[in-house]
């Protein structure tokens, strides 16, 4: 690879990596330095691609208030299986009004928007479901602003419910609760808001702030109130976007098509994506071909919550994956170059172990002065979870503070460590263990489970961290 970059033989560079005493052969790795050394030995000026060249480029710019325009929310569906997610989903591409007028059906492409007869505009993520959702914040991207959480009115609440909600909360997202199947006889709606209450969801009516809307998605009763309520939520949230200035996005779903080639479903977070466009996306790269809107329409420009797919990338990136645009593909190469052997080099790094106390160091985040424990506690039953959450609560959290994001009775699946991993959490596992995928999910995320069969123990551990993680008294 060097010899190439430089257009030299590849037996002149093993020539001057032996004068260095280094014995290598053609697919060996050697380090940065050393490749420095050797380029400019041979006459070459090497310029190193950092990460922070590449941020240059990539990180957005302040933008200026004046530029500033109010922008579509962007909405996912989460709830329990069969509750009426993809029913909703449905149900609501209806009410789409560019639809019904061209004619245009919305095709299915992992995203899609829904334009108001007054204008206004909402974009809804076409893949329901908390694990999807989590598993897009594991790359870093931060897609929705609005979670509605399905309930079925005949079913009430659920694990995935629970789940859902949990998910949705770890990512600071506002949700919105859409009692769903409403046609159905016997529909007890109190009941529901009462159990959503001992979930730390509190119904308007009740004196709290959640939006909740009885809905029927098979009936199309009342989409224009979930509507409404997502756009009254959208205007408390102030979203705003710059049109101009760098586009940047990130990827919903992407795949490969015979005769097509790559197409990816992306949507513009900031700035405006032109046919022609030069795109980095995660790992892969290439230029935008042809871009087509979700009534499969050809558009030459994709402003800011539009979804698009995008037809020209050497790869298939994968969901979640971020997008920059860049100013020539030699620039997109040694971007995609970099980032592949920081990935290469992570992975031959020894991976090792770390002490607990070092492992909360690197998950704590920063909120504000105190310190937070990102925590997730499965258990094999109530009294046990419900014990363990007491007593953590009842640690003294003056500087550190724990945050628990998920708690349930049941051995510890995938969903629990794509949270972990979205949110830099850790595992503690009471008297369960984990399912094999979630085993080998958790091995390859490197998401930390900890086992424990006594509660002492546990807490224990917990307050070492704790007094590990505080602040030096200066
Ligand atoms: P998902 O698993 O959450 O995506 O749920 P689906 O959308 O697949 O719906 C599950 C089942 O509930 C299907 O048989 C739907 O026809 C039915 N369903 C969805 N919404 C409604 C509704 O508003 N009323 C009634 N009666 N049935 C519904």
């Amino acid at each position: 690879d060097l010899a190439g970059k430089m257009s030299e033989r590849v037996a002149d560079v093993i020539k001057e990596l032996m004068r260095l005493g280094i014995i290598a052969t053609a697919p060996q790795t050697i380090d940065a330095d050393t490749a420095e050394l050797i380029a400019t030995t041979l006459g070459h000026t090497v310029k190193r691609v950092q990460e922070s060249d590449v941020e240059n480029i990539l990180i957005s710019e302040v933008d200026k208030e004046e530029d500033l325009k109010p922008r579509a929310p962007i909405v996912t569906i989460m709830g329990h299986v069969d509750h009426g997610k993809t029913s909703l989903l449905d149900a609501l591409k209806s009410t789409d009004l560019a639809s019904k007028e061209a004619g245009g059906i919305t095709q299915h492409i992992g995203a899609y928007r829904v334009t108001l007869e007054d204008g206004r505009a909402i974009t809804f993520i076409d893949t329901p479901g908390h694990e999807a959702f989590s598993e897009m914040r594991t790359r870093g991207a931060k897609v929705t602003d609005i979670v509605v959480i399905v309930v079925a009115a005949d079913d009430g609440i659920k694990p995935q419910t629970i789940e859902a909600i949990n998910h949705a909360r770890a990512a600071n997202v506002t949700i919105i609760v859409a009692i769903n199947k409403i046609d159905k006889p016997n529909v007890n709606l109190d009941k529901i808001k009462n159990d959503l209450l001992t979930h730390g969801l509190v119904a308007e009516d009740l004196g709290g702030d959640t939006i909740i809307v009885p809905v029927s998605a098979l009936k199309k009763v009342n989409l224009d109130k979930l509507e409404e309520a997502i756009l009254l939520v959208a205007e408390m949230l102030d979203l705003k976007v710059n049109h101009g200035g760098l586009t940047a996005g990130v990827v919903i779903e992407a795949r490969m098509e015979k005769g097509k080639g790559t197409v990816a479903t992306v949507l513009v977070q900031r700035g405006t994506l032109r046919n022609g466009d030069i795109v980095v996306a995660g790992t892969k790269y290439g230029k935008i071909k042809r871009m087509n809107n979700d009534k499969g329409v050809e558009i030459s420009i994709a402003p800011p919550t539009i979804p698009v797919e995008i037809y020209g990338l050497n790869e298939a990136p994968r969901a979640g994956d971020q997008f920059n645009i860049v100013s020539n593909e030699k620039q997109a190469r040694d971007i995609v170059d970099y980032r592949i052997r920081l990935a290469k080099e992570k992975k031959i790094a020894v991976v090792q172990r770390s002490s607990l106390e070092e492992l909360f160091l690197k998950a704590s985040g920063v909120v504000g002065l105190v310190k937070e424990l990102p925590i997730i506690i499965k258990g094999d039953v109530h009294g046990s979870v419900e014990a363990i959450v007491s007593s953590l609560q009842k640690l003294p959290a003056e500087e550190v503070k724990i945050r628990i994001l998920h708690q349930a009775v049941g051995s510890i699946a995938e969903s629990d460590i794509t949270l972990a991993k979205a949110s830099n959490a850790i595992i503690l596992a009471f008297n369960v263990r984990a399912n094999s995928n979630a085993l080998t999910m958790a091995d390859k995320e490197q998401v930390d489970i900890r086992y424990y069969s006594i509660i002492y123990n546990l807490l224990d551990d917990i307050k070492l961290v704790m007094s590990g993680m505080l602040s030096p008294i200066i």
